[in-house]
Parts: C-alpha cells; sequence; structure tokens
C-alpha cells in the first residue's frame, strides 16, 4: 500500500545533482543527521538550508506521494478524533478527510509502517498518505488545541474547587501554556503587565503586540513568583530589576527565553524573550538576493578586515552574524565574541558577556580577547572611541572583525566611524563591506493572492522619499537589458488572511537589506572624509540596491508588500 521510504543517501544525490546543495551543505547536513540522528530531510529544514515546503515537494515527489497543503484546513472534530491528538502531534500525522473505506492522511515522514498498520486497525480504514511540509503540519496539528481563553477558565475553576496549593499549581499551568501558545504563534516576546485591577498578557508576533488574555489580579503574585523561581531569580526583591534565563522543554520543542522583571507603579512587570536558539541560523531562509549572497560569501573568504552590521534593535542583525559565524565555525579557527547580552549560543565559539558592574565593558572584552589568539572577533556593539579604536586595529592586524553599529544605513556607518574619532585611512583600509538590514513581515504563503497595478502607481507610492531614486530602481528591474514602461501593469501580492497567519496576512518575516562593498573608489571617499550621501551616490553606480529598492523588489516577488517597505525603511 505505502511506498518504500526515501533513503537519505537517494536524496542528497538529488539535490547534489540538482544543485540544490553544495559539498558545504552536505557536510554539514551529514554532521547534522549523526548527531541528532533526524533524517537528512529534516536536518535539511531544521538547518534551513531549504525551506520546509522545497524539502517537503522534493520528497513527496521523490517518495511518488502526492503533496498537499494542511494549514488552511477546516477538519470536523470527528475526523480529528480518529487519531488521539498526542500521536498526532507526537507523530506529525493529520487525519484530513474520511472518504468510504479510506481515511486521508497527512504526514512528513513515511517511515512508520508500524504507526500507519496501528492507525489502520483502529479506525478500520485503508490509510491514504499525503505529504506535507513540516511546518504547515504542526499548524493545522494546532485544531487539536484547547484554546488558550478555555485554558484560563479551567484555571479559575480549579482555583474556585481546590484553592492553595492545586490553585497555584493551576496558575504555574497556565503560564506553561502562555509560553507554549506563544512558541506556536511564533511570538518573539510575551508581556506580563500588571494593572490596576487585572493583568494584560501580550505577544509580539511579526514585531507587532497583540492582547491575547486578560487575567485576574489574583494571580498576579503566583504568577510573577512563579517566573522569578524558573529563572533562578530572588522571589522576595520586589523593588529592583531582575535578569534571567528560562529553559522549557515541552513534549515537541525545547524554548528558551530571556527574562526581564521590573517594578511597574502596580506591580511588577515580566518580558519573556523567546531566544532565537530553534530559528535556523541560515542565510538563505532569511531572504537574502543571491548578489547579497555572494558578497557575504566573498567576506567568509578573507583573511582581515571589518564587516560592520547597522539595523535598529529586532532588525535580525544578530541572526545574520550568527548564520555567518555558524558556517566560519571550523574546528582550526578561534572565533570570540564580546556581547550585551549574548543572545545566540553557538558551541565552540567563545562568548563574553559585556558586565559594567566588572567592569568588563566592550572596550576591555574586546582587548582580553586579543591576547588569546583569535582568528575572528564579532563586537556586539561600537559605541564609543576606545572601542572602535581596538576593533579597527584588530582588523588591521589579521583579524576579521564584524560589528554592529548604530546608524540608519550602510553609507552612514563610515563617516560615523570617523566621528568616533577613527582616523579615516583606518576606516579606509579596514572595512570590507557595510550592511544595513531590517525585517519586514513576510506575505503568508498560506493564503497568498496577487493585485495588478500599473508601474507608475507603484513608483508614485515611493517618490514621495528623499531618498528613493526612480530612474535607479526602473533600471533595477528592467527586464533582460529590456527597459520597463511606467505604464506596464505588474504583480505585486498580499496575504488575504487565513488560520495559519492568524487571520493577519503575514508570516514570518524576510531581511531587506543593502550591501555596500568598500572598493577602490570609495576607499578613495573616505580618505577625503567624504559625506555619507555622496559615498550613496558612488556606490549605486557600482551597482548597490539601497534597502528600499531591496524591498521593491522583493515585493514584487511576492515575498512582502510595498506597504510594509515603507513601514520599515521609516523606522
Ligand atoms: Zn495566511
Amino acid at each position: 500500500m505505502n511506498p518504500a521510504p526515501l533513503q537519505d543517501e537517494e536524496l542528497l544525490n538529488f539535490l547534489l545533482e540538482a544543485q540544490l546543495i553544495g559539498e558545504a551543505d552536505l557536510r554539514a547536513i551529514k554532521r547534522h543527521t549523526e548527531k541528532t540522528g533526524l533524517r537528512a530531510d529534516q536536518a535539511i529544514a531544521d538547518l534551513a538550508i531549504l525551506s520546509d515546503e522545497q524539502i517537503g515537494l522534493i520528497v513527496a515527489d521523490l517518495s511518488k506521494i502526492p503533496f498537499t497543503k494542511v494549514g488552511n484546513l477546516k477538519i470536523p472534530r470527528k475526523i480529528l478524533d480518529l487519531i488521539p491528538g498526542k500521536i498526532a502531534k507526537e507523530n506529525l500525522i493529520l487525519p484530513m478527510k474520511a472518504d468510504g473505506n479510506f481515511l486521508q492522511v497527512a504526514t512528513n515522514n513515511i517511515h512508520q509502517a508500524e504507526l500507519l498498520q496501528f492507525l489502520e486497525k483502529k479506525t478500520k480504514k485503508k490509510i491514504k498518505l499525503f505529504y506535507a511540509a513540516t511546518m504547515d503540519l504542526k499548524n493545522a496539528l494546532r485544531a487539536y488545541e484547547i484554546p488558550l481563553a478555555q485554558k484560563l477558565e479551567e484555571t479559575k475553576k480549579a482555583i474556585e474547587v481546590k484553592g492553595g496549593k492545586q490553585g497555584a499549581e493551576a496558575i504555574a499551568n497556565l503560564l506553561d501554556d502562555i509560553i507554549y501558545y506563544a512558541s506556536q504563534e511564533r511570538a518573539s516576546d510575551i508581556h506580563i503587565e500588571p494593572q490596576e485591577d487585572e493583568i494584560i498578557v501580550r505577544v509580539r508576533m511579526d514585531g507587532d503586540l497583540h492582547d491575547i488574555l486578560f487575567l485576574p489580579k489574583e494571580f498576579e503574585d503566583v504568577l510573577i513568583t512563579r517566573v522569578k523561581v524558573l529563572a533562578n531569580l530572588k522571589t522576595d526583591e520586589h523593588r529592583a530589576a531582575q535578569d534571567g534565563r528560562i529553559k522549557m522543554d515541552f513534549p515537541d520543542i525545547k524554548l528558551s527565553l530571556r527574562v526581564s522583571v521590573i517594578p511597574i507603579h502596580d506591580g511588577e512587570k515580566v518580558v519573556l524573550r523567546l531566544l532565537a536558539g530553534q530559528t535556523s541560523l541560515n542565510l538563505e531562509s532569511l531572504g537574502y538576493t543571491q548578489q547579497q549572497l555572494n558578497i557575504l560569501r566573498e567576506v567568509m573568504q578573507k583573511t582581515h578586515g571589518m564587516i560592520l552590521v547597522t539595523g535598529p534593535t529586532g532588525s535580525g542583525k544578530t541572526t545574520t552574524l550568527y548564520s555567518v559565524l555558524r558556517i566560519m565555525n571550523t574546528r582550526d579557527v578561534n572565533i570570540s565574541t564580546v556581547e550585551d547580552p549574548v543572545e545566540i549560543r553557538l558551541p565552540g565559539v567563545n562568548q563574553v558577556q559585556v558586565n559594567n558592574e566588572a567592569n568588563l565593558t566592550f572596550a576591555n572584552g574586546l582587548r582580553s580577547m586579543l591576547r588569546q589568539d583569535p582568528d575572528i572577533l564579532l563586537v556586539g556593539e561600537i559605541r564609543d572611541t576606545e572601542t572602535a579604536n581596538i576593533a579597527v586595529n584588530a582588523a588591521l592586524t589579521g583579524h576579521i572583525v564584524f560589528a554592529t553599529l548604530h546608524t540608519n544605513d550602510a553609507a552612514s556607518t563610515l563617516p560615523r566611524l570617523l566621528e568616533m574619532g577613527v582616523q579615516h585611512f583606518l576606516v579606509a583600509s579596514t572595512v570590507n563591506v557595510a550592511l544595513a538590514q531590517r525585517l519586514a513581515r513576510r506575505v503568508c504563503p498560506f493564503c497568498i493572492q496577487s493585485k495588478e497595478l500599473s508601474l507608475r502607481k507603484l513608483i508614485d507610492l515611493f517618490s514621495t522619499f528623499e531618498n528613493f531614486d526612480a530612474k535607479h530602481f526602473m533600471e533595477k528591474i528592467s527586464n533582460g537589458g529590456r527597459k520597463r514602461k511606467t505604464s506596464e501593469i505588474i504583480t505585486i501580492y498580499e496575504g488575504k488572511g487565513c488560520n495559519s497567519c492568524n487571520q493577519t496576512g503575514f508570516y514570518g518575516r524576510v531581511a531587506v537589506a543593502e550591501f555596500l562593498e568598500v572598493d577602490k573608489e570609495i576607499r578613495k571617499l573616505i580618505s577625503k572624509k567624504t559625506l555619507a550621501g555622496d559615498i550613496i551616490a558612488q556606490a549605486r553606480k557600482k551597482g548597490m540596491m539601497t534597502m528600499m529598492e531591496d524591498g521593491l523588489l522583493k515585493s514584487l516577488q511576492g515575498l512582502t508588500t510595498p506597504e510594509e517597505v515603507i513601514r520599515i525603511t521609516r523606522e
């Protein structure tokens, strides 16, 4: 009935031949499968070497199983109940439809013959297999979950009926449920905000905060204490701010959270940040263009020099830097970082946390690291002359230095270093690439729809921005040398709203970036202390795309929307 399971070897050979992966990827996949015991397709998705859906389509095709999308299915309860929720979730197997003697089932793992046999016996139906991508399946499997609001009602009842210790336990469980819910919603932060007469729980999803729950004020003590206990904080301290970390294991996911508790007027406010530990550190999945990836690959080949990254908090700088470090992290190099805070942990890398009380500043940390024979350094942030000078000197003396700075765009990083007192010839001879980025919300792939408009209209939308150069943009989107006309009709995209994206039309995020390569001409401009505007003009001549242009091109590819591009580049 069911096809023979696809072997790792066969899949990897296919991907290599189709040039969908390279030799370096192959080594990474093998290392990952050996370490984790995952199958190759899971490892590929885990490392985000290919997108979940890409790898799903390929595996389905090679296994000769029909591919399906399940995120938007409305599956009746009586069908769901054919497979118990626990089994369904643990094995990522979803009943979709019962059809006479057949039960249609979607899974991403066809290597479970015994389970399928068991299900056939239990349901007394023949199982018809479909293949669905992992994330899509996980979304659909949420149909089994009890909504948070219902859990809150159950908690209230438990307190009423049982009170005391068991009531407190119910509140603690509710906290676990909130954290699990947030991770399932791909939220980045959870805010627990005591008000005068209630507690508001909000989560940040794709950049925006949403209220998810209103809790009775009586929950406050137990809830905050539970957070403090989990994070190893002082439970009797109510007047000072405290920071810590929480690790939580759920049946299907391990979570790591950064915790901050601060006293406010109506109690103590808690912010839990879900750390990026489990998002894949993969440059392709961030949505860089081929040209941008090539620049980064070139940077990784260099033996010295500086790579500057700029962007506001939450622009994905850390993810980008760690994706690069992950690739460079081989046994024969010494990588050291000094950061505040250390957000992502990478095995084999020496990560130093800034601690101002102990006088472990960026500058001091950097100085100590340099005494330990490093090859690659990451400076979490350059914000003073001292740190800037040490970093530049390190880059000059045979180290690769990655650093972030606070500026609006890539070109401004160069004058910024000069302002901080670094000699212009040093900036000119050390900086290889300056990169600025933002994260735009990605159009939901499960409910994407197209929309037509004239190119003129799109350009009008952007021409009020002084840094938008319509002529340059028209050149960028020329079609194989043929110039486009502004009267031409083009297609943009938006998400209609569905279950997978919580009716927002967005799902995840995509990097919108500009990469300024420092070449001979630009070095000359820096030596002459030229302003950022002239540096951009020169870089544009050489083909640099600004963030706005990059975002616009991504909206033509259906990755994001023009409105998103405006929103993020204005920040
Ligand atoms: Zn959607």
